[in-house]
């Protein structure tokens, strides 16, 4: 399984095991990524998934998250403290800790806090 592959299953098994309705993937070229409410689009920069295994784990939750909290949570304030939780318990199921500082991490461990890698970019969230 390639590692664009895992993605999509991750993706698939969140949306699936918090019955949201059906979101599209997308990985581009582009700089930054985006979820997009409004048309259920998520889309990933390609360079995101190049820097590190984690991170690519990383940016794909963070991005499921903005779903789950928006679909099923009521639509808490993006990267507040109930959004940082939902992606904190989802990221925990795959190893990785956000060290944060502010909206994203600054870094992101292993569970034993063994650094993993740095947060090398930022998304756009349309509602
Ligand atoms: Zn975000």
């Amino acid at each position: 399984m390639t590692l664009k592959q895992y993605l999509y299953q991750i993706a698939k098994d969140l949306i699936e095991s918090n019955n949201l309705e059906d979101i599209t993937i997308q990985f581009k070229k582009v700089r930054r990524g985006s979820a997009r409410k409004w048309n259920r689009k998520i889309t990933i920069p390609i360079w995101s998934i190049q820097k590190s295994r984690a991170f690519a784990i990383y940016y794909i939750i963070h991005e499921i998250s903005h779903f789950i909290v928006n679909d099923k949570l009521g639509g808490a304030v993006s990267h507040g403290k109930l959004f940082k939780q939902v992606e904190t318990n989802i990221l925990e199921k795959y190893y990785i800790k956000p060290v944060y500082k502010k909206a994203y991490p600054k870094y992101l461990t292993d569970l034993n806090g063994n650094k993993l890698c740095g947060n090398y970019g930022k998304e756009i969230i349309s509602v």
